[in-house]
Order: structure tokens, then sequence, then C-alpha cells
């Protein structure tokens, strides 16, 4: 259901139809799945945190009002808050700017047996890093490279690695600027730098067209989800990571003795 970059094709965003809802035609038609969904996604964090082995890194990643926040209050609410760890990533501390870029990033890979939400992430350094030249072009250049290899790291090393880009249209994040201007519940969230990024589109749709197609490995996947329609983008990003935590066949560890005789007094 999801759209998997497959390794080495090019992307194109013109191919991806952000109002794209599959079979759906409403939110009430999926409203029961994806309630189920959450609650599967519960289970087998419970099986992640038991088996304490490997980890899970979700990244999102999207212009500005895509609906990364909204996705991880809609999705993640199956899960225990004890085992999950959501990392805003913002314009890098001064501390953050006299390390490498992966520094903040390392540092905040999910332990064994956790979850990790990246609201936005190490991608940043390729996406306004890049349309702002903020640092010298052949510094961003190389960043692909490193991406790919500090995944290879992680994947390595038992963390499952799952990348979402949230595709939405230039009318629907107009609609949903305005939206926030208007609604004196959100309007806090609105800035006129979103006004200005606004004006970058064609640039940011180039910077993650490279991006998916320079860092979409096998190993650490990128999804394009059309992410118009809020509930369709809650479904795509929920079948996704329950079909991930499925797919890696996780097991309770049997006790740690012979429990058959043991009586609680
Ligand atoms: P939100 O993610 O809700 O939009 P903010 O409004 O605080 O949160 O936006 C975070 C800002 O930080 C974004 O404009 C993003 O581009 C910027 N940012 C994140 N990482 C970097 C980076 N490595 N270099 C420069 N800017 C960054």
């Amino acid at each position: 259901m999801s759209i998997r970059v497959k390794p080495g094709t090019k992307v194109s965003l013109k191919n991806y139809d952000p109002d794209n809802t599959g079979q759906f035609s409403s939110e009430e038609e999926v409203a029961e799945h994806l309630e189920e969904l959450r609650r599967e996604m519960g289970r087998y964090q419970r099986l992640l945190y038991a088996e304490n082995k490997r980890a899970l890194l979700v990244v999102l990643q999207g212009i500005d009002a895509s609906g990364k926040d909204g996705t991880i209050r809609h999705v993640m609410t199956g899960l225990n808050p004890q085992g999950v760890n959501v990392v805003s990533f913002k314009v890098p501390s001064e501390e953050e700017r006299d390390h490498d870029f992966l520094w903040r990033v390392h540092k905040v890979v999910p332990r064994y047996g956790d979850i990790a939400i990246f609201n936005r992430s190490h991608y940043e350094d390729v996406l306004v890093v890049r349309v702002h030249d903020l640092v010298p072009r052949k510094v961003w250049k190389r960043r692909y490279k490193q991406i790919n290899e500090f995944e290879r790291i992680l994947t390595d090393n038992n963390v499952v690695l799952l990348k979402f880009f949230l595709h939405v249209s230039p009318d629907e994040q107009k609609k949903r600027l305005e939206e926030r201007l208007r609604d004196p519940t959100r309007c806090w969230k609105f800035s006129l730098k979103d006004v200005e990024e606004r004006r970058c589109w064609d640039e940011y749709q180039k910077a993650y067209e490279v991006a998916l197609t320079e860092c979409g490995t096998k190993r650490a996947p990128w999804h394009v989800v059309p992410a118009n329609k809020k509930w369709y983008r809650n479904l795509v990003v929920a079948e996704t990571i329950v079909a991930t935590l499925r797919d890696m066949d996780m097991k309770y560890p049997p006790p740690s003795c012979d429990v058959t005789n043991v009586v609680i007094e």
C-alpha cells in the first residue's frame, strides 16, 4: 500500500499522487482498521522490548505542514511511552554545529528494545542545508554517501530503519497554512519562515527527489506517503510500521530459569 522507493530508481515526485487514497474513499471506512493497527503496534512493541535485541527507528520527513506532528499524534498512540522516544530536530545548536552533522543523530538512535521517532532528521542536512546553501556545495554533496554509510552501520547493528516522506501538494500546504492562521489554537505554530520556505517549493521538491534517490537503500528504504488526506497518510504509515514489525518475526525470550515448579507463597 505504501509506496516504497525501489533502490536504484531515480525518484520523480511528479509520479506520486499526493491525493491517492488507494481503494478507500473516507476516513470512516478505515477508522476501525487503523485502531486495530495501533493495537497491533502496541503488541509488537512489547515483543520488541522483551526480545531486547533490535530497535526500530522511524524517520519522518516532509515540508512544513505536511503532517509530521499529526502522524506522530495519530499513529503512535498505541505505543507505551516507556519504550518510545520522539526526537524533533531543530536548527542545530552551537554545540551541535561544533560537531559533524551526524553527531546529534547517533546519540539519539534507540537502544535495543526501544522505538524512536525522528520528527525531521539527518536528512535536513541535505534538504534545508542544500536549498539554502548553508554549507558549501561540496560539503552537502558528499553527505548522501555519508548518510548511507551511517545508516548501514545502524542496520548492520540491528536497528531497523524506516523512512517516510509525507508527500503533500502545494495547494494542500497553502490550505493548511491558511487554516493555521485562522485557528487561534494553532496560530502559534505559524511562522513567517513557512511563507519564505514555501517560495522555495521547487528547490525543496528537487532536494527531496535527490535524497530519496540517493538514500533509498534496500536496508533503509524510503516510503513516499500520499499525505493530502490525513486519514490515508495515517493508515499508510501505520500499515508500514506494523508490516515491518511483523516481518521481524520476534519471539518472547524463554524464562531465565526453570519455572515449572516455582510456587509463589
Ligand atoms: P517544525 O519541525 O515543527 O517545523 P520548527 O518550526 O522549530 O519545527 O522547525 C525546525 C526548523 O529547523 C526547520 O525549519 C528545519 O529546516 C530546521 N532544521 C532542522 N535541522 C536543520 C539543520 N541540520 N540545519 C539547518 N536547519 C535545520
